[in-house]
């Protein structure tokens, strides 16, 4: 699996499955599927209640932790300095594992000082705990803030992105600072599958519309967490690898108009 370097120095790799929504027997089974088919990125959070059954399909399945990387979120209420370190510890004991890769703010809150959250997650990773830490939600102006403030480089901000749903802003000022995006709900939820812009190149590569949109994603440097049940899926979303798109592919699904996902 191709890597992205985090301002960390830890590696982040390019594909990861989203859990969200998927809980109990679903979700257990998903990640032993995805780890069969080589998935080491796993993205959950403390809001999904899914962290104890993931911990337990990697275990089960006997997967090297050190070859995993696990990203969680610390959800908007618990951004208070105390609340942001019971919960980091909440996370590793449901996951029953000694560190996440990667630490979130889930969404950000602006009834809390950034600089109380931002405090305990630098003693979360001085602590070993995360090992590398990020944002999720965040615009340019809160990126901005966070960067003055926090005592550890900010590596990630995870954040909605899919052809026709672009937020070249914060890309750009990412990317900019070597930060990288994440792309959640990469696949729109499947609600751009019938876009003519993505199945006539689809058609064009032999690809279906969810290989096309996770490859555009690529091709832009964003990491991308399809979430998926099926073998199939998951399977589907791994064989984006070995093939490109051209610059006219990539500028026809740049201008999809916005939808809805
Ligand atoms: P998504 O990944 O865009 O779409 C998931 C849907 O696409 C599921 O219905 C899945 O079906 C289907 N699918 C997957 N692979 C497919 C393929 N190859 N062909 C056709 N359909 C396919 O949407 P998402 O779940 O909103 O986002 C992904 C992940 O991002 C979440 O699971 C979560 O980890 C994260 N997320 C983060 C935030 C945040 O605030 N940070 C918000 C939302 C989501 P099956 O399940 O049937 O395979």
């Amino acid at each position: 699996m191709e890597t992205l370097e985090l301002l960390s120095g830890h590696s982040m790799p390019v594909v990861g499955l989203g859990t969200w929504p998927m809980k109990e027997d679903q979700c257990k089974q998903a990640v032993t599927s995805a780890l069969a088919l080589d998935y080491t990125h796993f993205d959950t959070a403390y809001m999904y209640k899914n962290q104890r059954e993931i911990g337990e399909a990697l275990r089960e399945a006997g997967a090297n932790r050190e070859e995993l990387f696990i990203t969680s979120k610390i959800w908007h209420d618990h951004l208070k300095y105390e609340d942001a370190l019971s919960q980091a510890d909440e996370i590793l004991q449901e996951l029953n594992m000694d560190y996440v890769d990667l630490l979130l703010i889930h969404w950000p809150n602006d009834d809390v000082p950034m600089e109380d959250t931002f405090k305990a997650l630098k003693e979360i990773h001085n602590a070993g705990k995360a090992r590398s830490i990020g944002v999720s939600n965040f615009s340019v102006a809160q990126m901005k803030k966070a960067r003055e403030v926090s005592g550890v480089p900010i590596c990630a901000n995870q954040i909605k992105y899919h052809p026709g749903h672009e937020q070249r802003d914060i890309l750009t000022y990412c990317q900019e600072h070597n930060i990288i995006v994440t792309a959640y709900s990469p696949l729109a939820k499947q609600e751009i599958f019938g876009n003519p812009a993505l199945t006539t190149v689809a058609q064009a590569h032999g690809k279906t519309p969810a290989q096309i949109a996770l490859r555009w994603l690529l091709q832009k440097n964003i990491i991308v967490i399809p979430k998926a049940s099926s073998r199939e899926h998951l399977q589907e979303n791994l064989d984006v690898f070995n093939w490109k798109l051209s610059t006219e592919d990539m500028d026809r699904i740049d201008q999809m108009a916005d939808e809805k996902s």
